[in-house]
């Protein structure tokens, strides 16, 4: 997937480049956002202790660094589809190991029709399938909708942020249970705040998040 060198353990990545890889070793308990290791015992970074987000545990095994950066926007701006099995395969594995309560549905975050034709897939459902198959847990493709094409978050203010957010998803019927959201990269997390409020207003009891990569440090 990197170097062109023959990958091992099933995975299309070579032995060195998969410890090259950004993983994250100390991470806030609740967004995942990667800390000092002097935090190691605190837990929680700053804002997520003035306000706690509206899920309830985001996981990332990776930071957004190179070459995961790198890799995750070429997935998604040039089509290299078969990365997301080889990221996917990864984060499953890891995910594995953390041995978080499971949920009972994976819900990748969706993709507004016509974004979803221009780009011909949806990277977070793609990154999804193999996390479903190691894990068995259902894929919940048609549950929640969305309903406006919103434009990406980077570079408004907080403000505009917020609001270029409401109502762009939709809940089917109702929620119930335990729902983990899968996305490629957390950022800023207004999408994931976002279709996790909806989420837990159609009536799902808890909501987590599970991204390949968590972008920001403390
Ligand atoms: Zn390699
Ligand atoms: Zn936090």
């Amino acid at each position: 997937m990197l170097c062109g060198e023959r990958g091992e353990a099933g995975l299309d990545l070579c032995r060195a480049c998969r410890h090259d890889l950004p993983v994250i070793d100390c991470a806030c308990l609740r967004c995942a956002i990667p800390l000092p290791a002097s935090h190691r015992h605190h837990g929680l970074c700053g804002p997520c202790q003035r306000q706690p987000p509206a899920f309830e545990r985001c996981l990332a095994p990776f930071a957004y660094q190179a070459p995961l950066d790198h890799l995750l926007q070429d997935l998604k701006f040039n089509r290299r589809l078969a990365l997301a099995r080889t990221l996917g395969q990864l984060m499953a594995q890891w995910l594995a190991g953390q041995a978080p309560p499971l949920p009972g549905r994976l819900m990748p975050v969706p993709l507004h029709p016509a974004r979803l034709r221009e780009r011909g897939f949806n990277q977070s459902l793609e990154l999804a399938r193999p996390i479903a198959r190691r894990l068995g847990l259902p894929l919940d493709i048609h549950g929640c909708q969305r309903l406006r094409n919103t434009p990406p978050q980077a570079g408004l203010s907080a403000r505009q942020r917020h609001g270029n957010l409401k109502g762009a998803f939709g809940v089917k019927g109702t929620m119930a249970g335990h729902v983990a959201i899968i996305d490629d990269v957390m950022t800023t997390g207004d999408t994931v705040q976002e279709l996790a409020r909806t989420l837990r207003k159609a009536g799902a009891e808890r909501v987590d998040v599970w991204v390949c990569a968590r972008a920001g440090s403390v």
